[in-house]
């Protein structure tokens, strides 16, 4: 439980799915996870017991698997992951949102159907692979892949970059160009089953401070066979279904950098209140309560923004524009939260025994995720200033309802 409780409380069965989470990872997953750092192993044991326990099933129906409980869930859940253990939170956006959520919205049933149950349960990895070399924050202007229809197939050739799970992944959703004289109404998903397949290869890139075995990858394709069966909606819509799911994965990356920077703040309090400097505990000077204060304060409005969001989700309504304010606030409060927390911590910030380099480098790369806080202020000053309504293009969830709003 956080030190200093959320001054937004939560409604009691919202409680018990985040008390769930504590208690999962408590007992079990923050005991375990080291072990696979020591070896380097995905810890794919770990992510099916997060499937398992119904952790990535909020946004989906009981036929396939979900718990049918809404986008408020999957906010309560991302938010008190990414408290305890930054790195995890990724598979919020993998396993529960951008990889599976989407071919929930945009696929058939029967791939709904095949492709859901596995992912939700844990059972198998996903990927969602949009970005490019040429720049994420452009990706139709930067997209090069290309897919050749051949008869029944699509021959996928190019490379994409910064593709999380990317080496582990059994089922992804991937955009590439059907005709790349037709800019982004040239753009088609496709849902591709990678792993140890002909023509796929994914090279984790190096980065310090983020997780040894939760890896970003670079990818290539060389005329990697995918049946034209797999294709996610119509040729040519791949850009709305991509923005789509943008659009629903900020719900994740919010409630993640809302985690991260509640736990700056739980390990910064539980420090100023231990940490004796000059007779006393350092929490007892006044510059550092207003450092303390300042995240309090930030995180707290941050939660309410993504609370206001994933409502907006559940109410079925559109999400662009709370999407965007709520990712870019988060992502200040993330900051803020993490720059206190290495003031409070001193030298000590830098020492492995804390855990503070670690919250600041998922911090950094949330800021980038589904869309930099850069893409989120052009959305949301067009918004404001009246030049593009940031709703214009928002869909809500074509396929899911969740079960207390259709009651
Ligand atoms: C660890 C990690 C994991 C990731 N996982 C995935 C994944 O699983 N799948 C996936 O598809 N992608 C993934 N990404 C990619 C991520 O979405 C991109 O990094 C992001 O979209 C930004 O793209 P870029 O890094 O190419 O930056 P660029 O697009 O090169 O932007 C660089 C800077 O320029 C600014 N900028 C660009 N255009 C404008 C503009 N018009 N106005 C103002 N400023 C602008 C940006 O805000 C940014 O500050 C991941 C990235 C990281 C770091």
């Amino acid at each position: 439980m956080p030190v200093i409780p959320p001054p937004n409380p939560l409604p009691p069965e919202l409680a018990a799915i985040r008390d769930t989470v504590t208690r999962l990872f408590e007992s079990r997953i923050m005991g375990e996870i080291g072990g696979y750092e020591a070896r380097r192993t995905f810890p794919r044991p770990l992510i099916r017991a997060m499937g398992e326990a119904g952790l990535f099933g909020a946004a989906f129906p009981e036929k396939l698997g979900g718990t049918d409980l809404g986008f408020m869930a999957v906010a309560v859940i991302s938010e008190e992951i990414s408290r305890l253990r930054p790195d995890l939170g990724y598979c919020m956006n993998l396993q529960a949102m951008t990889c599976p959520f989407t071919i929930l919205n945009w696929g058939t049933d029967e791939q709904a159907a095949r492709f859901v149950p596995p992912l939700i349960g844990g059972e198998r990895i996903g990927a969602f692979m949009l970005t490019e070399p040429g720049g994420g924050s452009d990706p139709a202007g930067a997209m090069k892949a290309r897919a050749v229809r051949d008869g029944d197939t699509y021959r996928i050739s190019g490379s994409k970059q910064w593709i999380t799970f990317a080496h582990e992944a059994d089922t992804a959703v991937l955009f590439a160009k059907t005709d790349p004289s037709a800019g982004h109404r040239g753009i088609t998903a496709f849902v591709i089953e990678p792993r140890s397949a002909p023509g796929y290869r994914a090279d984790p890139i190096a980065m310090r401070n983020l997780s040894p075995v939760l890896s970003s990858c670079a990818v290539f394709f060389d005329e990697f066979a995918v049946p034209a069966a797999n294709r996610l909606g119509a040729e040519g819509e791949g850009f709305r279904i991509a923005m789509n799911a943008l659009e629903f994965g900020r719900l994740t990356v919010s409630a993640r950098l809302v985690g991260a920077a509640q736990g700056c703040l739980d390990h910064a309090a539980a420090y100023a209140r231990e940490r004796v400097v000059g007779g006393q505990a350092i929490g007892r000077y006044q510059m550092v309560q207003a450092l303390i204060a300042d995240m309090a304060a930030e995180i707290a409005a941050a939660r309410a923004l993504v609370r206001e969001l994933a409502e907006t989700m559940d109410a079925g309504a559109p999400a662009n524009r709370i999407a965007s304010l709520a990712k870019y606030f988060a992502s200040r409060a993330a900051k803020t939260a993490v720059a206190n927390a290495t003031e409070i911590f001193g030298g000590y910030a830098l020492a492995d025994e804390y855990p503070i380099s670690m919250f600041k480098g998922f911090i950094e790369m949330l800021n980038v995720g589904e869309g930099s806080s850069n893409v989120q202020r052009v959305l949301i000053a067009e918004d404001a200033l009246g030049y593009k309504d940031a709703n214009r293009a928002s869909l809500p969830a074509r396929k899911f309802r969740p079960r207390a709003a259709a009651e």
